[in-house]
């Protein structure tokens, strides 16, 4: 799971205070401790600094109270960061902070939202009068929205996914070489351009990254990662679905886990790949919507 090692970790080693990076970073190395994220509510998510869960300061506590919305897997969450309102003076950016909260703290609850797949991935998680120690904020007060770009443009290159692109892309031509698909031109055609694509992100994602070593700031292209590598996420499951054809429609729970190598009459591993297909509508709205990093990418890239 992206949110401990990929996203949190890097805020807490660029802004974290020593105290908290021996308490936290262990555990996320480690795997041991599950972290949720805690940004988006409901009414903001694409315009997030309207955010309005609120935590005030009282002595050396934070009261939170509100609501944390498409939480990914907070049923299983140990802890959340969470972007919260501290200050409404200003601009809205200007009055966030970053917390880190324990969600087994009394007042804190997951509510689940069934996805098209049927799978509960996403949650609603809502906070009512919970106590945080003020030793669980994140640098400084109102700060917060400094941070919450940090984060993303790890998330935004994560989400780029390349390596899950080039295992994919496998499967894709295995399926489709099991259902006699492959020998079809047309179809050939589309896993050729497909992979032409792949490995023109994974060269784009290198190059972010050796840029990023030597000191530059490229992660400003982060976006346009993020829209690359979901689109092909999309083109795949949806080639992988149509090869598939009948054998994509029966969903067995147990194909989703990982190294599943199930018998099926007719196609090899083709199932869950309808479930798979709707399940990939996410990858255009999360970590911020396509749309929108069209925006970010215009201006901040093209001028
Ligand atoms: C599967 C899934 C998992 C998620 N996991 C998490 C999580 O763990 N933690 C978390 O905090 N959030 C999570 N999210 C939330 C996600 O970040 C938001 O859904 C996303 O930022 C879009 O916000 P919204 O859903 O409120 O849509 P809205 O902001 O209401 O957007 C609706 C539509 O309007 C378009 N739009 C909005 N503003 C503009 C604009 N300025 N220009 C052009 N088009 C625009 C959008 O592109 C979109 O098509 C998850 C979402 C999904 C689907």
């Amino acid at each position: 799971m992206p949110f401990g090692p990929v996203m949190v970790a890097p805020v807490i080693m660029a802004f974290g205070s020593p105290e908290q990076q021996k308490r936290f970073l262990p555990g996320i190395a480690s795997g041991e401790v599950w972290w949720s994220q805690g940004y988006s509510e409901p009414g903001s998510g694409s315009d997030l600094a309207s955010l309005k869960t609120r935590a005030e300061r009282k002595g050396d506590k934070y009261i939170v109270n509100g609501q944390k919305t498409w939480t990914t897997l907070a049923q299983y969450g140990e802890w959340i960061f969470c972007l919260v309102r501290t200050s409404t003076e200003g601009k809205p950016q200007t009055g966030i902070s970053f917390l880190l909260i324990d969600m087994k703290s009394p007042g804190v609850t997951v509510r689940p939202i069934v996805m098209l797949d049927g799978e509960p991935e996403v949650n609603e998680v809502f906070f009512d009068n919970v106590e945080v120690p003020a030793e669980n904020l994140i640098g400084e007060e109102n700060k917060g929205w400094t941070y919450a770009k940090h984060l993303l443009s790890h998330e935004r290159t994560n989400i780029a996914d390349v390596n899950r692109a080039k295992r994919e892309l496998e499967r894709l031509k295995r399926i489709a070489r099991s259902e006699g698909v492959y020998e079809d031109q047309r179809f050939r055609d589309e896993i050729a351009k497909l992979e032409v694509d792949v490995v023109a992100l994974e060269m784009l994602v290198l190059r972010v990254l050796s840029a990023e070593k030597s000191g530059k700031n490229p992660l400003d292209i982060a976006g346009l990662l993020k829209i690359k590598g979901s689109e092909i996420q999309q083109r795949y499951a949806e080639l992988m679905m149509l090869a598939g054809g009948p054998f994509s429609l029966p969903f067995i729970r147990e194909a989703m886990d990982a190294g599943y190598r199930g018998e099926y009459v007719g196609a090899a591993y083709p199932a869950p790949l309808a479930a798979n297909f709707f399940n990939m509508r996410k990858t255009t709205i999360y970590g911020g919507s396509n749309e929108v990093q069209r925006n970010i990418v215009s201006q901040t890239v093209l001028g």
